[in-house]
This record gives C-alpha cells, sequence and structure tokens, in this order.
C-alpha cells in the first residue's frame, strides 16, 4: 500500500499489537504470567483460530512451536516457512496467553482475552479466505450457532458458513479422537487441504 492513509492503518496496527503484546490483564490468573503470543497481519489469507499457547510456545514466543504444530502442518499440508508468513497466516489463539495445567492438561485459554482482543483483530482482516476453528473455543466464538459437539461439527465441515473449516485440536490429547474417527483423515484432510491451497493461491 501507498499514500498516508495506508501508513496510517500500518501504523494503527503495529500500535494495536504493541498494546496486545504488553496486556497484563489476566496475569493474576496465568501461573506463567502474561506472555501473549500471535501471529498478526492483515495481508494474510488464512487465519488460524487455535486454543492458547503451551509452554514451550509461550517460552519460543512461536505459535504452535510444539507437537501440535507439527500435526498441524501436516494437517494444512503447508511448509513451515509460509505457516510463520504473516503476510500469508494469521495465528490467533482464543486466548493469547498460556493459561497454566490443569490434572489432564492445558487449562481452557482465558475467556477475557477474546472479549477484549478478538472483535478488533477480526475487523483488521480483510484479506482472509479461510479460517480454520482448532476445537470447541473458536468454533463458539466463530461459528453463528455453537455445535453441539465438536464431533458432529467436524463431521459435517461442509455444512459450516463458507470460509470456516471446523477441526479438532491438533493437540497429542486428541490422539484417541483421532483413532477413534478414521473418517477424518480419509475424507476431511484431503477437503481441508484443497481449501487451504485455494486460500493461498495467488487467483
Ligand atoms: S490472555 Fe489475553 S487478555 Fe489476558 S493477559 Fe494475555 S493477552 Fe491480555
Amino acid at each position: 500500500m501507498n499514500g498516508p492513509d495506508a501508513h496510517a492503518v500500518a501504523e494503527s496496527d503495529v500500535a494495536l499489537l504493541a498494546r496486545i503484546r504488553a496486556c497484563t490483564q489476566c496475569r493474576p490468573h496465568l501461573a506463567a504470567g502474561a506472555r501473549p503470543v500471535l501471529q498478526f497481519d492483515r495481508r494474510a489469507r488464512l487465519l488460524i483460530a487455535g486454543q492458547a499457547p503451551g509452554t514451550r510456545a509461550t517460552l519460543s514466543g512461536r505459535p504452535f512451536d510444539d507437537p501440535s504444530g507439527a500435526r498441524l502442518l501436516e494437517w494444512l499440508d503447508i511448509p513451515e516457512s509460509v505457516f510463520r508468513d504473516p503476510a500469508l497466516v494469521t495465528i490467533l489463539p482464543m486466548g493469547f496467553c498460556h493459561p497454566g495445567r490443569g490434572r489432564t492438561g492445558d487449562l481452557p485459554p482465558v475467556p477475557a482475552c477474546a472479549r477484549t482482543w478478538r472483535a478488533e483483530l477480526m475487523s483488521r482482516l480483510p484479506a482472509v479466505r479461510l479460517t480454520v476453528l482448532l476445537g470447541m473455543h473458536a468454533m463458539r466464538w466463530h461459528l453463528p450457532a455453537p455445535p453441539k459437539s465438536l464431533t458432529e461439527a467436524v463431521r459435517t465441515w461442509h455444512q459450516a458458513p463458507a470460509g470456516m473449516f471446523p477441526l479438532p485440536h491438533p493437540s497429542p490429547r486428541n490422539n484417541g479422537w483421532l483413532l477413534a474417527h478414521p473418517w477424518y483423515a480419509d475424507a476431511v484432510l484431503p477437503a481441508l487441504r484443497a481449501q487451504v491451497r485455494s486460500a493461498l493461491s495467488d487467483g
């Protein structure tokens, strides 16, 4: 983009991201402290709506810098260089900071995060063609009606609004779900990959 208006928009995005990265709103509830992890650029064509960063991603500051990320790349069938390019892929978990660990794994994302930041960020993504919804927290926020269950939402992915693709979270915690639902790899992943290719294409 060129000209003073484009410059003002770019500055505004930079300023918003600086405020998010400095956010400490939920610090009293975050065992690892407030360390927002996200990837954003208004030119992005693909939006990954995740859950919340794990401990490894929080330490590195890179979204999905963990086994969930390796599986997600395989599902999307894109190289890491594309995944890490903000001009192509924006990665916005439902909570930007690691929520801490419970008895069975990571706690759910802090709800205040989406309430505080998400609508503003969504309004700055005019080029997104496909939004990949990882798990129920993302589905509840992005879909017009909350799905009855994750399995039902994924099985009926073709009934989601255009440009939305509901998936399970790629966490190793979902290995059991993946084993129990072989149709996911056989039928859903090929459709997902076709939509990702289309979203990222220059056409
Ligand atoms: S989870 Fe979100 S709202 Fe809470 S401290 Fe982190 S960035 Fe701020």
